[in-house]
């Protein structure tokens, strides 16, 4: 067969390419080596790991917030079994769904590992081996989960995400390893569910990326949950036996603590993935990390190969991958699309969540900017109290200048929907005071931003 493009890897990424691709004419195939679609972020990422949040945040009201709302339970119990079985649905609906649209948009799904013989011919071994031609191709292969050189991942007591996902107890003490997403996601599940969570994390904060109030604030909800931390450690030994795992980790001053656990989960982050894609026969360049190296066209040293998602540089975010799948497909066709990087927004699922968009005040600072805050905590919004979801803030940026909103901040109940408003305000450039001015329904909790925003102009926030 011949193909206009043939896109490798059925992630976000992928599976959003190929239908961009086939929406703009072009005769496409999607090459996947496993036999569901739907990539990490759908089979063993964002899906499942937030079935599993739902769930046992529904399990954790129950316990803490239903008697003061009037509702009283007893004998409630978690069935980690059930919310397995549930998670395994909401993954097989969703990758059908993925089925559905190839069809819906008469895609050819090639089912197998695919490889390049040369620049335009590529390998698919499964089931039966077959081989394509192709005149453009677009990699989107992803990443899996990256350890520690001297940790042995036997994946039942010393795990990564996809066992996390399928555990069939709940753990007593989960010791992980890594204080960033997958880390404080997957940490609140079994949390909530009753497991002595430590985390160790080798930098002096949580989810050191984001703005560091985020962290400190996050640091504190989560210690209510039962999480306890060793920050600035680092770990230098993990030791798995049939039922136990002991982990050594040192602080900055050489001292040596030993955490004893029953699971330890590994969560330092993702590398990206090219095994058997046959790059060296195409003489495609990586760089030290392992991603393919791309220009600002997403296009590798190959020209008629674009490469996308988590097996290139930046943010690893389903929507970072489907934003430039999107691109590439219409860069092919001619088109002159653009990524605002800066405005991807950057998500943790953790209750209260923690969402953000634009710089952290650590970049303002580094780049030397002058900028103002303005901040607002949730516990003085009426639809916090009425809801009983009072902790967190939204944080928001402006330039001192200008006023035009630099970064927005938000750790809170439904920060992860909220964020996209902010990022919709940046886009469109809006000053703090624009926002300010604009009608914001009461009571929401949107009503926050709005509050951060009058702080941030003149200090005149209302309620506060
Ligand atoms: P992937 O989703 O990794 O897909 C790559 C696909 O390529 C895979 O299916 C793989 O089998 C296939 N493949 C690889 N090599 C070949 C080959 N040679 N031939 C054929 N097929 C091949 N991101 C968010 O934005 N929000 C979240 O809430 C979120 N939660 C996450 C939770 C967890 C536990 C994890 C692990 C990740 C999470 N992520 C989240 C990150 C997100 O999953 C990734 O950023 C996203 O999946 C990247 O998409 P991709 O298309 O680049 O690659
Ligand atoms: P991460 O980069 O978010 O966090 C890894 C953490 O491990 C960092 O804080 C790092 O400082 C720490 N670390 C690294 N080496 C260490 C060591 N030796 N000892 C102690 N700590 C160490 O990575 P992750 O949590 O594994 O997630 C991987 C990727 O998946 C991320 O890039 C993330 O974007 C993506 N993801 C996104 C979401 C979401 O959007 N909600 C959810 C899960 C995963």
């Amino acid at each position: 067969m011949t193909y206009d493009i043939t896109v490798i890897g059925s992630g976000p990424g992928g599976y959003v390419a190929a239908i961009r691709c086939a929406q703009l004419g072009f005769k496409t195939a999607l090459i996947e080596k496993y036999n569901t679609l739907g990539g990490t972020c759908l089979n063993v990422g964002c899906i499942p790991s937030k079935a599993l949040l739902d769930s046992t945040e529904h399990y954790h009201n129950a316990q803490t917030t239903f008697a003061e709302h009037g509702i009283k339970l007893t004998g409630v119990k978690a069935d980690l079994g059930q919310m397995i079985k549930r998670k395994g649905e909401v993954v097989s609906q969703t990758t059908q769904g993925i089925d559905f649209l190839m069809k819906k948009n008469k895609i050819d799904v090639l089912q197998g590992l695919g490889s390049f013989v040369d620049k335009n011919t590529i390998k698919i071994s499964g089931e039966k081996e077959q081989t394509i031609t192709t005149d453009k191709v677009i990699i989107a292969t992803g990443s899996k989960p990256s350890s520690l050189p001297f940790i042995k991942l036997d994946k039942k007591r010393v795990i990564t995400s996809t066992e996390a996902l399928q555990l069939k107890e709940i753990p007593k003490h989960l010791v992980i390893i890594g204080g960033g997403v997958i880390g404080l996601e997957l940490g609140s599940v079994y949390a909530r569910l009753g497991a002595k969570v430590s985390v160790v994390e080798y930098m002096d904060s949580l989810i050191p990326t984001m703005d560091t109030t985020m962290g400190r604030e996050l640091k504190k909800v989560l210690k209510k949950l039962g999480f306890e931390y060793y920050l600035k450690h680092k770990v230098t030994e993990v030791k798995g036996t049939a039922k136990t795992v002991t982990v050594k980790a040192e602080n900055t001053k050489g001292e040596t603590v030993e955490i004893k656990g029953d699971y330890c989960l590994v969560a330092v982050g993702r590398k990206p993935y090219t095994e058997g894609l046959g790059l060296e026969n195409i003489g495609i360049a990586t760089d030290k990390a392992g991603r393919i190296e791309v220009d600002g066209q997403l296009q590798t040293n190959v020209p008629n190969i674009y490469a996308i998602g988590d097996v290139i540089k930046g943010a690893m975010l389903a929507h970072k991958a489907e934003e430039e799948g999107v691109f590439v497909a219409e860069t092919i066709a001619g088109q002159k699309p653009h990524i605002h990087y800066n405005l991807i927004p950057a998500v943790v699922y953790t209750w209260p969540e923690v969402a953000a968009v634009g710089y952290t005040e650590q970049q303002l600072k580094e780049q030397g900017r002058a900028y103002k805050t303005g901040s607002f905590p949730y516990r003085a919004l009426g639809r916090a109290r009425a809801s009983m979801d009072i902790e967190g803030l939204v944080k928001v940026l402006a330039d001192k200048e200008t006023d035009e909103i630099l970064g927005v901040h938000i750790i809170g109940a439904r920060a992860a929907d909220m964020i996209a408003s902010a990022v919709t305000a940046m886009e469109y450039r809006a000053s703090a005071e624009d926002v300010a001015r604009m009608s914001h329904a009461h009571p929401t909790y949107m009503e926050a931003v709005k509050e951060a925003c009058l702080a941030a102009t003149e200090n005149r926030a209302i309620h506060m």
